[in-house]
């Protein structure tokens, strides 16, 4: 029991906000979180985006004044989060002094659950990767072997590398299905039996009972490895698209992933482009992803080379014990085959006009491509913007980028390490430091 106030906190909290999810409240009692303020989330975050930062970097990219920087800059200082670095002479003057992350305060580990691998890496709390590791695993395995390969491997991991897993502060897993991230479970994913609704937290806190462990979507996942170490550092509205065996986006709205009411937004790999289409696994026909992800880009190429509009691509085909997939495509392009280059600019186009509805529609600075498919090169790339150009508005497309990942294969572990690292720079709850 409490006072009437506290009560009416606690009350307060059960009604969660969407970026805070019902677990969460419920897991205060976790160890190792740090608790701060709105503002020095703020300063947090610039700083996990940028790197180092001087007092007036600070005054200049944030509302705050000089005041409120300064008391913020002591707390985190006091809080051990942040650490002061010596100023340095240069020529012409000296150079402020500036703030980093502490990268000793704790390790974070990003678990990427792929359809066939999980990739893991371990970092320090400036997010810098130590440690990277990936392995074959079949999701279709299920959850208690998945993760209790995962789990051993991130021992093993830390072991070999001198790291104590008691200072293993964070894990945050991607896992590619739909995520209900208030309770940190799988729904009804399609490709993975045995997922649903499985407790993914608590399993993995059985191994590691210091760590706090959040879960989400491999897409939203990406998404945030790009708008902290990748393509779209620093961008507070992108959309991130992974084409690989299918087609899914992660949104980045102002600074923070926007997941819609049920935790589903950016599934556009299910957005019709061609009514006469192929039918997808959903039921429907001519689904994105029925026509561009890479079995549909291999495919579309084989039946042109059976009817002998491609020798690069039959060779191929044939070499690979009568399999195509769609990087040999991207390889036949590079030699100027030209079913190759049709299929890649065709796919550009199809995924071109849905991107265009999407800019026209939410206006974004950045959109990053990703996944597997993006090997196949610029052609696709160019393909991708041209059609968007020529399909949105003038001012939507004004000030937007379309580009490749620069994390490329690391998106989702960087991603992961971000998610959990976000989760423990938590803002507190009720307890008056709220400002
Ligand atoms: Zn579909």
């Amino acid at each position: 029991m409490g006072t009437a106030r506290e009560l009416l906190q606690k009350k307060l909290r059960t009604l969660h906000s969407p970026e805070m999810p019902i677990w969460l409240y419920q897991a205060e009692s976790l160890p190792n979180r740090n608790f701060i303020t709105d503002s020095e989330k703020e300063l947090i975050d610039l700083v996990r985006k940028y790197g180092e930062f001087s007092k007036a970097d600070l005054v200049t990219y944030t509302d705050y004044s000089r005041t409120k920087i300064t008391s913020c800059i002591d707390s985190l200082l006091n809080k051990k989060i942040i650490i002061g670095n010596n100023a340095t002479e240069y020529t012409g003057g000296r150079r402020s002094k500036t703030f980093s992350l502490n990268g000793d305060l704790g390790l974070v580990a990003g678990v990427d659950i792929g359809a066939t691998s999980v990739d893991l890496g371990i970092a320090d709390f400036t997010g810098k990767l130590l440690v990277r590791y990936s392995e074959p695993a079949s999701v279709r395995n299920g959850p208690i072997k998945i993760l209790g390969q995962a789990c051993s491997l991130l021992e093993k991991m830390l072991k070999e590398n001198n790291l104590s897993s008691e200072k293993l502060n964070g894990i945050g897993i991607g896992v590619p299905g739909p995520v209900d991230f208030s309770a940190g479970t799988l729904v009804s994913p399609p490709i993975m039996p045995g997922w649903d609704r499985y407790p993914i937290i608590q399993t993995v806190q059985q191994w590691f009972p210091s760590a706090n462990v959040v879960v989400d979507n491999d897409v939203n996942v990406m998404a945030l490895g790009e708008i902290y170490q990748g393509a779209g550092k620093g961008v507070d509205n992108l959309i991130f698209v992974k084409i690989g065996t299918g087609i899914g986006a992660g949104i980045i709205c102002e600074g923070k992933i926007y997941r819609g009411s049920s935790g589903c937004a950016g599934d556009i790999g299910h957005i019709e482009v061609n009514k006469s289409g192929p039918l997808c696994h959903c039921g429907n026909k001519g689904c994105l992803e029925a026509v561009t992800a890479g079995p549909a880009i291999a495919e579309r190429s084989l039946i042109g080379a059976k009817e002998g509009k491609s020798p690069i691509l039959l060779r191929l085909y044939e070499k690979n014990g009568n399999t195509l997939r769609a990087g040999d495509v991207g390889d036949a392009a590079r030699e100027g085959d030209a079913l190759a280059v049709e299929v890649i600019r065709e796919s550009g186009q199809f995924i071109g006009d849905v991107l265009a509805g999407l800019v026209n529609f939410y206006n974004p600075r950045v959109i990053v491509i990703g996944g597997g498919v993006s090997n196949l090169g610029n052609l696709l790339l160019s393909s991708i913007r041209q059609t968007v150009l020529k399909r949105s508005t003038p001012l939507a497309t004004r000030n937007l980028h379309i580009v490749f990942s620069e994390i490329g294969p690391d998106a989702g572990v960087i991603g992961a390490v971000n998610l959990a690292m976000d989760y423990m720079f938590t803002i507190t709850s009720g307890n008056g430091e709220r400002d």
